[in-house]
């Protein structure tokens, strides 16, 4: 590849809407180009990158078994109203007409058409275990498209799924890919994380497992013990929990107290002299439109996964500020579960085991002192509804949990018989039964993976791409293009490495050296030799991208270190 003739539109500055550090230095180094809000153009060298990480991943899920196919992002909508999904989805999935008036949508996601293929193609125990993928484009209208590749509208994603004939070997597929999954994201050099999951409703009794790249931008919080063999997404994240002695302490009678505007927990520590940790808070939710009131710890934080699993429910969402009146008759801020009626309570263990708190008094401006919860208010149910702290004890006894933020890049999923037994995929057993198959689902954001390794491997200059999915292996810059003695060995060097199939960059530009060295940092191919005043004595200066050390070799000492790295 020579410079002088790609499309490498390389800007000084990025654009003000861009944040993240990863999406200003992929349109800096022109590897990307918005066309609309969360809609990207790969440019040359950004498709280059996107098409080794596809590469990795293809020969990782062959390796693993798996077979590729191609499927369409245009599915008929009768499909997805068979399998339940098509109002449930909601305004992510894009929706579409066609000259006849039919509805389509744009796939976000391929369960729907692959399990009724599979329902179509296979009918016997001897066709299975099957496991299938496809590298495509996925349409979701995101609420937040952003960080450019991060989180788009249209991305391309990598989605496998697995049918089998019983749990066991769902087991094993699902092993199967988690373990290509690590060595995939190991191969494009991030480092990550595999956490424990939230199934959620849709998964029920379905085992799952996010792999998060590690990056302050992240999304996600991950929660990991000491020694790391504890690891979950905080959705699911539980703590190790004992009742503290003393908790069964008398306490005296419920005083009303006047707390004019402390309507939040740092007021309110401020009003009474307190901890948080002698409060409790009482957070109110609309679950499929039902109220739940939920009571935690006032240090703590409600966890909507946990309250929502518990209620088996499809949507929660925290009362607006009319609900919360109409509930509690008080401005937000004053709810408390003694006196709250018509309302489910939901209690965190922890605050249920606390001898007596300060609550909410369902009156605006006022608290109850000496809460005690049984003695005082009734709960519908009591259990783990709030996040897990960083300090709290790991459940496995692995120690104190330790907190990180982490960008999704894959997730696998045991997903049973939900689709299969909804769009029909079934087969005879060797006994001639009929039998609903066994499914897993395996996806990783490919596009996404771009943006999550640029996220983890930059410096003050730009991009340091790993090795395996960099642009180019190594990056020819003669100093001088009008040097001729710098051009012929910079040339030759160039032919020798295309020769040898090794990838590499020549910077034949006629442009300052200062210019193309910016550019060459910008750019972050791993290694860079520049050909300098030493030409003509066949000596070059050798540098890796990640290294601010210098040397200088003879052509051919440095043609070997690329040519026969490894
Ligand atoms: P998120 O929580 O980030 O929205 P998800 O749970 O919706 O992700 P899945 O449905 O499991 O994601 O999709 C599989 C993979 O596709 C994810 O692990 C992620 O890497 C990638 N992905 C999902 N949504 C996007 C998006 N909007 N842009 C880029 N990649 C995405
Ligand atoms: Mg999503």
């Amino acid at each position: 590849m020579k410079q002088s003739q790609l499309l490498i539109p390389t800007l000084r500055e990025a654009p003000a809407d861009a944040e993240a550090v990863s999406h200003k230095l992929m349109l800096r180094a022109g590897l990307i180009r918005q066309l609309a809000s969360g809609v990207y153009t790969y440019l040359p060298l950004g498709f280059r990158v996107l098409k080794k990480v596809q590469e990795i991943v293809r020969e990782e899920m062959d390796r693993a078994g798996a077979q590729e196919l191609l499927m369409p992002a245009m599915q008929p909508a009768e499909l997805w109203k068979e399998s339940g999904r098509y109002d449930v989805y909601g305004p992510e999935l894009v929706r579409l007409k066609d000259r006849h008036d039919r509805e389509f949508a744009l796939g976000p996601t391929h369960e729907e058409v692959i399990t009724s293929l599979v329902a179509d193609e296979i009918s016997s125990y001897r066709q299975l275990p099957l496991t299938l993928y496809q590298i495509q484009t996925k349409f979701r209208d995101e609420r937040r498209p952003r960080f450019g590749l991060l989180r788009g509208r249209e991305f391309l994603m990598k989605d496998a799924y697995s049918f089998g004939r019983s749990w066991e070997e769902l087991d094993e597929t699902y092993r199967a890919m988690y373990e290509a999954y690590t060595r995939i994201f190991t191969r494009v050099g991030l480092d990550f994380r595999a956490v424990q999951a939230d199934a959620g409703a849709i998964g029920g009794e379905g085992e799952t497992h996010e792999f998060m790249a590690l990056a302050e931008i992240g999304e996600d919080t991950i929660v990991v013990s000491e020694n790391g063999t504890y690891a979950a997404n905080l959705e699911k994240a539980e703590m190790f929990w004992e009742p503290p002695a003393g908790s069964g302490e008398e306490a005296p009678p419920m005083n009303r107290v006047h707390t004019p505007g402390a309507h939040s927990i740092d007021q309110l520590r401020e009003h009474f002299g307190l901890e948080a940790s002698a409060f409790i808070k009482t957070m109110l939710y609309l679950v499929d439109d039902r109220p739940v009131a939920v009571v935690v710890r006032g240090d703590r934080e409600v966890n909507e996964t946990k309250v929502q699993n518990a209620l088996g429910g499809e949507r929660i969402e925290l009362a607006d500020d009319a609900a919360v009146r109409r509930l509690t008759g008080a401005e937000v801020g004053f709810a408390g579960p003694a006196g709250l009626e018509g309302v489910k309570v939901l209690v965190d263990r922890e605050a249920a085991a606390m001898p007596s708190a300060i609550a909410g008094a369902n009156e605006t401006d006022y608290h109850v002192e000496n809460v005690k919860p049984d003695r005082d208010f009734a709960a519908d149910l009591v259990g783990d509804y709030r996040n897990a702290a960083e300090g709290d004890l790991s459940p496995d006894g692995s120690g104190p949990l330790k907190f990180y933020r982490g960008i999704e890049v894959g997730h696998v999923f045991k997903l049973g018989t939900k689709y299969s037994e909804k769009l029909g995929a079934a087969y005879l057993d060797d006994s001639g039964r009929r039998r609903t198959a066994i499914m897993g689902c395996y996806g990783i954001g490919i596009s996404r993976i771009l943006s999550a390794v640029v996220e983890q491997n930059y410096d003050e200059n730009g991009i340091r791409w790993p090795e395996e999915i960099a642009p180019a292996a190594v990056h020819i810059v003669p100093a001088s293009a009008k040097d001729a003695a710098q051009m012929e060995l910079a040339l030759e060097l160039y032919e020798r490495f295309r020769a040898a199939g090794v990838d590499v960059l020549l910077d034949d530009r006629d442009e300052r050296a200062g210019v193309k060295f910016k550019d060459a940092d910008l750019l972050g191919i791993p290694h860079r030799i520049v050909v300098g005043r030493e030409a003509a004595e066949k000596r070059v200066e050798f540098k890796k991208r990640s290294d601010a050390d210098k040397e200088t070799l003879t052509a051919d000492e440095a043609f070997d270190r690329i040519a026969k790295r490894n």
